[in-house]
């Protein structure tokens, strides 16, 4: 059977593959023949071996055939971000510094996917250590936007959500700590999902900012999203802060909204006074929410105050927790020992030529506001304004059920565009709250801009509150006027 891989779902491929339509064979081999052509000019993988994914396509087609197959996602492929490790291959967060470390164990995530067949498809570039906002700090290589090849991907999942736009897989995963699932999902053109904090655990995902990192999938479609969330969610006696599973199938009933009457969409009135965010990303806001209307839900205004803060505070946590989480990569402990005649010698050569200038910066800045005489002023400080940014969601859910915002001020961007650091920051005004207050959030694809480029928008949900908001997203997505989002490329 003749199939485009490039607009393939999990869930249409489960159909094609219990159908007997397809194997996984053809399925994985028509995605490297797609990468193949596409990779010089999109740069999506760090590490892409035909070998190891036809072997794994054909055990799988071996369990189907024998009638032992593993689950419905049997032989389907699936893309990992280089910060979650898979036993035997590296792991480098695209940094130098972990550029030939072999990773002894399986994540907890790819345990999960591997139970249920999947084929581990390559692993993705990424901003270092995933900080950043568009993949231009990956040691490595810059990732291409598949819709503009001038412009990023977004990040710092962009080498993930690039892969899954440009066709070259059919999902992938990628990690948040302040919107790197959400932004390059809509700087793509796909749906990007940050489960509540917990939800799945972090066990193998290498730490960045720990109470704020997250695993989530970036994928075509919704329902695709809900799938891999199901597969990889509950709790893990290896990871102290995951979530007990309720029993809720979040993929089960995904389409069961056909109107969305009774449902109250909020609109924080402070997301869409910032400055800098563009005419047509608010126009596309305000096609979405014709489109919500129409739907029949109710649009009710909340506000969240102090989201004025977020950025501030997420740059004096997330880094805090950077830069006790990277100490342990020092060439001793981790990480590639660079030649040196002491060991304070050694620190310093191993850590100067092995992180990036951004991870310099934030491994600094980190120190600084947890250092004694400033520990108050900065860290204990950041983490009540935390508390009162949480509060804000708090206050706004008992108004609404979901929260609707832009996912990104602009579309892509230019490569170089940012080279200051803090117009990089800015890029995630509207992500980062939601990982400071635990909640989970979606981008979802909404329109394209008359710059060619493609525009999400987000939305919000309160702590565990997944099921409806997948069901609402879901109910959009059927809605939306642009059917399909696929790049030419
Ligand atoms: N762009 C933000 C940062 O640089 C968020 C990154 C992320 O979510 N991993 O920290």
């Amino acid at each position: 059977m003749s199939f485009n891989p490039e607009n393939l779902t999990i869930h249409e491929s489960s159909r094609l593959l219990e159908e007997k339509k397809i194997s996984s064979v053809e399925l994985c081999g028509a995605y490297l023949e797609r990468a193949k052509k596409l990779e010089p000019k999109v740069k999506a993988f760090l590490k892409l071996e035909e070998e190891q994914i036809i072997s794994q396509a054909k055990a799988s087609d071996a369990r189907r055939s024998s009638g032992s197959k593993l689950s419905p996602f049997d032989g389907i492929p699936v893309a990992v971000k280089d910060n979650i490790t898979v036993k035997g291959q590296t792991c480098t967060c695209a940094s130098k510094i972990l550029q030939k470390i072999v990773s002894p164990y399986d994540a907890t995530v790819i345990g999960k996917l591997k139970e249920k067949g999947f084929v581990l498809f390559g692993s993705t570039n990424m901003d270092e250590f995933a900080m950043g906002s568009s993949c231009e700090n990956s040691a490595y290589q810059k990732t291409a936007n598949p819709w503009n090849l001038g412009c990023v991907p977004g990040g710092s999942s962009g080498g993930s959500a690039a892969s899954v736009a440009a066709g070259e897989v059919t999902a992938a995963l990628g990690s948040d700590t302040g919107g790197s699932i959400r932004q390059p999902a809509s700087l793509c053109g796909v749906v990007g999902f940050k489960p509540t904090y917990g939800r799945i655990s972090r066990y193998g995902l290498i730490a960045f900012a720990s109470s704020l990192d997250q695993i989530g999938p970036i994928t075509r479609d919704v329902e695709d999203a809900a799938i891999l969330t199901d597969v990889m969610c509950g709790i893990d006696p290896k990871d102290a802060t995951s979530l007990p599973g309720t029993n809720e199938i979040f993929a089960e009933g995904i389409g069961s909204f056909g109107d969305l009457k009774g449902v109250r969409i909020g609109l924080p009135k402070e997301f869409f006074e910032v400055e800098g965010l563009d005419s047509g990303v608010r126009k596309s806001m305000e096609k979405s929410i014709q489109v919500f209307k129409d739907l029949g839900a109710e649009m009710v205004q909340v506000s969240l105050p102090h989201s004025k803060y977020a950025v501030a505070t997420y740059y004096v946590i997330a880094t805090a927790e950077a830069s006790a989480n990277l100490a342990r990569f020092d060439g001793i402990r981790y990480g590639n020992r660079m030649k040196a005649d002491n060991l304070i010698e050694t620190y310093l050569e191993t850590r100067g030529a092995g992180f990036g200038d951004e991870v310099k910066r934030r491994i600094i800045l980190g120190t600084f506001v947890l250092s004694s005489g400033y520990y108050d002023a900065y860290y204990t400080k950041g983490q009540k304004v935390r508390t009162l940014i949480r509060n804000d969601f708090q206050e706004a859910y008992r108004k609404c059920d979901v929260i609707l915002t832009p996912v990104s001020p602009t579309t892509a961007f230019k490569f170089g565009e940012k080279s200051d650091p803090l117009q990089m920051y800015l890029a995630d005004i509207f992500t980062i709250s939601t990982n400071l207050a635990g909640i989970c959030g979606i981008c979802v694809p909404a329109d394209i801009h008359e710059n060619g480029l493609p525009v999400g928008i987000q939305l919000l949900g309160p702590d565990m509150g997944e099921k409806q908001l997948l069901r609402i997203s879901h109910a959009f997505e059927k809605n939306r006027a642009i059917k399909e989002f696929i790049p030419k490329v």
